[in-house]
């Protein structure tokens, strides 16, 4: 028999008929035996998340102002999931904890992790498995980073063999007292939960198909990608992508566990599923680009000097520079005798010039010009590493269709072809590479 670990996020719990899904979900797999639940989300456009008002009820408290009347809302949620399921669990001295706890001025992470709190101990009425508190297990360490090893520990021993629901989003400093991870963070919750208890894979369910082959906003009804490896994840999110909590990623990679992301609006369809290497066995949807991710924003810095290629300081000599301003250099191109630089617009807002004029000092280049109102795109995907020609094919399909390519370089292990456009061409060049290497399948 195996494990999953099966992660719920705000949407699948915003509501009875949700949490009738989710039931109907774990339901259907003997091995879906350890849930991590967010707190209620939205229940439709407008609504409002428990999370978010219970933020606002400290705020209120902290303005000296009355927050009787969002409390209310936030146990007439709880109250109305509890009523429409008919369950038992007690909810009343809970609830009349949190509201004192709020009215005394209590810690506000403290406050913020009470609607996972319930939330779970819902969950687990329902399904008829056990509550166990994050607060027993997930420890962080005085740095404020997590305790693995405690955690992991800690984890084991409460659940080994048992079915359980923890709530995500919080566990608890060395002394005791309840820290929340950032925005999102029941994603990291159920990865560390799925990484303590070596579990078979770890489901994240949400609202979406999976990860998008490319931004929706841009291309209409994008296909989800099916399957994608960790590195392809980590380039598509760099530059945007956004699924996953960021630090959902590193504890099950760690561990070679499986991520699907899955729809409990539609739980027949298979997601995305997120592995550390990919065979032929795995099955293949025929594209050679996983997705296509990308921003606006960038300025590029362009250097050039002749001789420049044989001092072996002077690329050196020029991140010393970008450093000492606190500026991380995203991508480097360069050509003989030319670097370029491509920075974020708004991070070198103010340090611009100065780095300019240091470069200028200390390099003395024949010349200096920077491009600003740039966008990047990458076409993410390890399987163009085999296919010869393949940058060739997306610069000529970009070039064709009026897109003007103003600089070329590759991600690591050759996992993605990144171009640099003008921010004006930027979704016009998303478009292209969708329509011709993913829609209608060129390769
Ligand atoms: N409820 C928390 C939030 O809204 C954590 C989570 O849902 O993952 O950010």
């Amino acid at each position: 028999m195996g494990l999953k670990v099966c992660k719920f996020g705000g949407s699948s719990l915003s509501d009875a008929e949700q949490f009738k899904k989710v039931k109907s979900i774990i339901e259907a797999d003997n091995d879906r035996k350890v849930v991590v639940v967010s707190a209620p989300g939205k229940r439709f456009k407008g609504d409002h998340k428990v999370t978010d008002l219970l933020y606002l009820c400290s705020a209120h408290v902290e303005y000296g102002v009355s927050f009787d009347y969002i409390f209310d809302l936030i146990a007439d949620r709880f109250n109305e999931i509890r009523s429409d399921l008919g369950l038992q669990t007690d909810i009343g001295p809970d609830l009349d904890e949190i509201r004192a706890g709020i009215g005394k001025g209590a810690d506000k992470e403290w406050i913020a992790s009470r609607g996972e709190y319930l939330s779970a101990k819902l969950m687990a009425d329902f399904l008829g498995y056990e509550f166990l508190d994050a607060a027993l297990w997930l420890k962080f360490k005085y740095d404020g980073t997590v305790d693995e090893e405690e955690s992991y520990g800690s984890l084991y021993a409460a659940a080994e063999g048992k079915r359980i629901v923890t709530p995500g989003f919080f566990g608890v400093m060395p002394g005791g007292k309840v820290k929340t991870l950032t925005r999102g963070g029941s994603d990291v919750t159920g990865a560390l939960a799925a990484a303590a208890l070596e579990a078979d894979v770890y489901e994240n369910w949400t609202d979406v198909p999976g990860i998008l082959m490319a931004d929706p906003s841009i291309v209409p009804n994008p296909k989800p990608i099916k399957l994608i490896t960790y590195a392809e994840l980590r380039e598509l999110s760099f530059l945007g992508a956004k699924v996953l909590h960021a630090g959902s990623v590193m504890p099950v990679r760690e561990k070679n566990i499986p991520l699907n992301i899955r729809d409990t609006n539609a739980p027949s369809q298979p997601g995305t599923l997120i592995l550390n290497s990919i065979s032929d066995d795995d099955g293949d949807d025929g594209n050679f680009i996983t997705g296509i991710a990308g921003k606006k924003g960038y300025s590029v810095i362009t250097v050039l000097k002749s001789g420049m290629s044989s001092d072996p300081e002077a690329l050196l000599k020029i991140l010393e520079i970008t450093a000492a301003h606190n500026v991380n250099v995203e991508y480097i191109p360069s050509g003989i005798d030319i670097v370029s630089l491509v920075v974020s617009a708004s991070k070198t807002e103010d340090s611009l010039y100065s780095i300019l004029a240091e470069i200028q000092k200390v390099l003395k280049p024949d010349n200096i010009k920077v491009t600003e109102h740039m966008a990047i795109v990458a076409a993410v995907g390890r399987k163009m590493v085999y296919k010869p020609g393949t940058s060739g094919k997306i610069f000529a399909t970009l070039g064709e269709n009026g897109v003007n390519i103003r600089m070329i370089t590759q991600g690591p292990e050759e996992l993605d072809i990144i171009v640099g456009v003008e921010e004006k061409d930027f979704e016009q060049a998303v478009r292209i590479l969708y329509n011709t290497f993913i829609k209608e399948k060129i390769s």
